[in-house]
This record gives C-alpha cells, structure tokens and sequence, in this order.
C-alpha cells in the first residue's frame, strides 16, 4: 500500500475556495508548477517563504509515493508591469553597467545559492522565459485566431471582455470585470489599449529595449503572463494537477494565466491552485516595493536584528506556521524558534546512537507513540499542516528526551517502535521537512563515532592486535582524523 492511501492527501484549492480530496489526474504522477523568481535582484526572506512552502510539498509528495515532476520556472525577460513602465532588468543592466543576460545570470546563480543554503531541492525541471520564445509566440497566436486578442501598434493585447463573454473572467480571483472596470483607471485616448483591463501577450520593442526577439507583430518581447501558461502546459499537459505561488500573484498572474490557457486549448489549465501566504513585518507585507524586506545577508551574516540567525531556525520558524496564514517575523519569533528546534535536534542526536535497555516495555507509552508517528503524517496529508506536524513531533522529542536523561527507563519503548522513532523521526526533519542537523550537532555525532574507533583500537592493543590498531589509525588519517597517543591516552585532531 503507498502512503498515499495510508494517508490521504487533501489541499486547499484557491479555485473552488474549499479543502478538497487531493486526485492526481494520473496517479501516481504528479504535476507541480510553481512561479520562480524574476532574476533581476536578490530575493528577499519574504520571498523565501513561497518557494519554501512548495519544497516542503514536492518532498511530501514524493515521500507519499508519488512521482512528481515539479517545474519552477526563471522569469529572465524583464517585465514591466503596467503601470511603472520601466523594465526591471534592463533598469538594473543600467545601474550596474552589466548586460542584461548577465544581470539575468547573476541573480539566477544567487538564486540558486539561496536556494541550497535553506536546503531547497531542485525542481526538476527549470524553464526560462528566454528560452520559451517561439512557443509564447504560438500561443500569442492562437490566441488571436480565437479572436480573444488584438494586435495594436506592433504589441499583442488580450482582450478581457471578448473572453468574459466566451468563458467568464475572474474565476480564480472571484473577481468581476464591471467592478474592476469601475476601479481602474480611465485610458486617456493615447493607449493601446481598448480597455484597461487587457494585459499584454507581446509588446512592441521601443529602440531603447535591448532583449528583443523577431515576432509576426514585429521585433518585441513577450508578456510576464504569458510565460508561466506556456511553460507549464509544455512540460505537464495542457491540465495539470497543482499550480502555486505567493499569494500576491493570484491577481493578476494567476487569473491572466487561467484566461490565456483557456482562450487557447479550451481547457482550464489547472486542477488545484495553491497560494502561500505573505510574510508580513510589523503587520504590513514585505516587499521590495515598500522598503521593508529583508535580505538573506542581514538574517544570516546579522544586521537586522541583534544577532544572526541560522538558515535552519528560519527555515523552522517558516514552516511553525501554516503556508496559508501570514506570518510575522520578529526577532523574538525566531529566537523562540530556534529554541524549539533545538530540542528537536536533541532529540534527533540521541536517536542516532539510542539502544534500548533490556527490561519491560511501558505498553501505553509505547502505544502512543506509535499513534503519534502516524499522527505526523496525517497532519500533513491534512492541507500540509507542518505547525500541528511539528506540534506532534514535540511530543515524540519529549519520550525521546526523557529516556535519553534516564527519567524514564531506556526499555519504555518496544524494540519495534524504538526502530520505527529511529527511523522515522530523521526522515520527517530531514527528507521531509528539509531540516539539517547543526554544524556543532553534527560534530557531536562524529564524536560518537571517533570514541568508538578509539575505544576498538585501544582494545586490540590491548589484545596485542597491532596490526588492527595500525589499520585503524592509518584508515583515520587517509580520512582526515589523526590520533596522537600521549601521556593522557589517544587524542584526535581533525585535519
Ligand atoms: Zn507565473
């Protein structure tokens, strides 16, 4: 039986706005499309909480047993959005006197270092929007010869009415056009546009604009919108099962997604729209924008709060709270963080090298414990609920803990289940979770592991085996541990 039978998934869905029983379209294939960063500047923690959101799901799922292909795509053509006029990237070619493929390179490797820093795996497929042209031309064009598009003055506009009419407008965002009509600014008779509400396909390139490509329409360069519709039809089918990204891309991104994918196949692109709450600092929204985000540096080298913080405590402090409320970041919200996760660790440490005693088992602790490991999962499979997950694994850490200071007896557990916390335990912090064990904890752990060599080789000296003892002092120093045999017994120095 996979786990995902054991353990059902359901998710909510941005779509039908209720929690629903998760069915992939092809089990136990899974299609995943997240929005990836524009690579124009560095990311900020605000935007880490996104993408580590959807780590934690594409890991979950595989660990379910599903196989999952999870495409996150690079927005490398800079966009403008449609007021501010001014493309990002080349803006930022500008300011540090770069080319804008190398402005596009620079922030897609820092992206990238990020990304391992806070222990993200890669998706497995990487699209980039530069490398999609033709197919944004296509579907440009198909959408035109649906006659849900424009061509005005070298640009291609999606026209919003003409596809409202068809096949509705705003199911995703539950918003209507005559009040978002009503809200938007008037055209002033100069634009190219017939209504405001129409987003740009393909824009015409002015001779100022260096990313540039040759389209029926003229030399231009594709919409923001449109890159995400072609890429995650082309690599997972033209209706795939998740869809996610932040919150703030539902509208428009998402919504203009849904209209261009409908207007061109027919079909609704997506079965299940994810969305990840913002991260919020003193109760408003970081943002780039408003001037309040806060960069990966500052958490990790120290300059916002009083002190540095680890990757992992703010991984941890991330996943303390469902993907879907917001989440206030403070430096006392990460210290308490840390902390907990400290004592997860302390507990994860001790399982490592655990070894049951010998005597009778605390049958109703040992039950419970096992409930508690299925509990884990359940949680999970319950719209990803990582706060109430880690909630549960407190727990586990708590008999782990107690055993460990011999408050209560090392037999308390079954040999079953203690194999089964030892087992299990890691595999949710680390495979699942995608939390790492301390540097320091770490090299706890390789003390162990070298008193126990030490410990071997004094026995086969004394057992006057020195050729055994030989062996495993040259077999550490080929590893890097050399043993230095004084006056206070062995030492070991790392090299
Ligand atoms: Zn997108």
């Amino acid at each position: 039986m996979e786990n995902f039978e054991r353990f059902p998934l359901t998710i909510y869905n941005s779509l039908s706005r209720k929690k629903e029983a998760f069915t992939p379209i092809n089990t136990p294939f899974v299609g995943l499309y997240v929005c990836g960063p524009t690579v124009y500047s560095e990311v900020h923690i605000g935007n880490m909480r996104s993408f580590i959101t959807f780590d934690v799901l594409f890991r979950y799922l595989s660990h379910l047993g599903y196989k999952v292909r999870y495409v996150r795509n690079l927005t490398d053509v800079g966009h403008m959005l449609d007021d501010d006029g001014e493309d990002r990237v080349l803006k930022r070619a500008r300011l540090e006197k770069l080319e804008p493929m190398e402005v596009v390179q620079k922030y897609s490797n820092y992206f990238h270092d990020v990304c391992k820093q806070f222990n993200l795996l890669p998706p497995s497929i990487e699209p980039t929007a530069t490398a999609h042209i033709i197919e944004q031309i296509q579907m440009a064009q198909k959408i035109l010869d649906q006659g849900m598009a424009y061509v005005s003055n070298g640009s291609v506009y999606f026209d919003v009415e003409a596809f409202d009419k068809k096949h509705g407008y705003g199911a995703l965002s539950g918003r209507k056009i005559d009040e978002l009509q009503s809200n938007s600014r008037k055209l002033d008779g100069q634009d190219e546009k017939r209504s405001p509400l129409d987003f740009a396909l393909w824009k015409n390139a002015g001779p100022e604009h260096i990313m540039r490509w040759p389209s029926p329409w003229g030399e231009g360069f594709p919409g923001w919108h449109l890159e995400c519709s072609v890429m995650s039809t082309k690599y997972l089918g033209e209706t795939f099962d998740i869809h996610g990204g932040g919150m703030d891309l539902k509208f428009p991104h998402h919504e203009c997604e849904v209209a261009q994918n409908v207007a061109s196949s027919g079909e609704a692109p997506v079965r299940y729209w994810m969305h990840a709450n913002m991260l919020t600092m003193n109760g408003t929204k970081m943002s780039k924008s408003l001037g309040n985000a806060i960069s990966i540096e500052e958490l990790i080298n120290g300059g916002k709060f009083s002190r540095a913080f680890s990757e992992m405590s703010i991984r941890f402090f991330l996943l303390q709270a469902h993907y879907s409320s917001t989440v206030d970041i403070s430096e006392s919200a990460i210290e308490a963080a840390e902390k907990g996760f400290e004592r997860l660790q302390q507990a994860w440490k001790a399982l490592i090298n655990m070894e049951r005693s010998s005597g009778e088992a605390n049958m109703e602790l040992d039950a419970a414990t096992k409930k508690l490991l299925d509990q884990v999962y359940v949680e999970l499979s319950n719209d990803l609920n990582t706060p109430k997950a880690i909630a549960v694994l407190f727990d586990l850490a708590n008999t782990v803990n107690s055993i460990k200071n011999q408050q209560i007896p090392g037999s308390s557990l079954t040999e079953e289940t203690l194999s089964r916390l030892k087992l299990e335990f890691p595999k949710i912090l680390e495979d699942i979770l995608g939390l790492k064990l301390s540097s320091e904890a770490k090299s706890d752990h390789l003390d162990g592991v070298l008193e126990l060599m030490l410990r071997m080789r004094n026995q086969a000296r004394a057992d006057r085996n020195f050729a055994l003892a030989d062996q495993i002092r040259d077999q550490l120093k080929d590893a890097g541990v050399e043993l230095k045999d004084g006056k206070n017994g062995t030492e070991y120095e790392l090299n």
